[in-house]
């Protein structure tokens, strides 16, 4: 979890493969849909743009859909997902039915001034159509009102690991790997 310009997509990947699971990707498998042209993405593209979220029921359908793969029997790392207190919901559904059970919630967490300076940056090397100011500006307070609360669920549960995003790439994927106690492959 983080806001947008957290890090996630990024981090997840080097945690993914240490773990040998997939990364799934809310974000990426909409994005895919949308460049792809299909019916999923077509109606996730209209929230997208404007910086708000997907539709649970859409989104709930496509994770449910993306965990029952084979690849994610032995485990998987949500990049994205769950966002909304129905989605966690959802997500505790269908791992009692795959038989999964969650490990850790890692929480990114950075300054909002760098979060924006991020964005904006990745706007000019990436080309993403919800990273303009407005929209990025939506997204974080969509983030604020609707994923924020989360956080408390998960650190009830005693699940959530909290690790500082700010600085480089690699020092953040150092201190995930620390708060989870393993050591990074070289
Ligand atoms: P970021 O976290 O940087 O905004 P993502 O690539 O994770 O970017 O997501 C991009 C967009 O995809 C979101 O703004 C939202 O519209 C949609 N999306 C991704 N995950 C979810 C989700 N779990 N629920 C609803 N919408 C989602």
């Amino acid at each position: 979890m983080g806001p947008p310009g957290a890090g996630k997509g990024t981090q997840a990947r080097f945690v993914a493969d240490h773990f040998g699971v997939p990364a799934i990707s809310t974000g990426d498998i909409f994005r895919a849909n949308v460049s792809q042209g299909t019916p999923l993405g077509v109606e996730a593209k209209r929230y997208m743009d404007a910086g708000e979220y997907v539709p649970d029921e859409v989104t709930n359908r496509m994770v449910r859909d993306r965990i029952d793969e084979p690849d994610a029997e032995p485990g998987f790392l949500l990049d994205g997902y769950p966002r909304t207190l129905d989605q966690v919901g959802e997500l505790d559904g269908m791992i009692k039915h795959t038989g999964h059970a969650l490990d850790a919630a890692v929480v990114l967490t950075v300054d909002p001034e760098e979060l924006v300076q991020r964005l904006l940056q990745r706007a000019q090397t990436d080309g993403r159509a919800d990273d303009t100011e407005d929209v990025i500006r939506r997204r974080q307070e969509v983030y604020t009102e609707q994923t924020a609360p989360l956080i408390e669920v998960y650190r009830e549960r005693g699940i959530l690991v909290e690790v500082d995003g700010m600085g480089e790439v690699d020092e953040v994927t150092t201190r995930i790997f620390d708060a989870l106690d393993v050591i990074p492959e070289s």
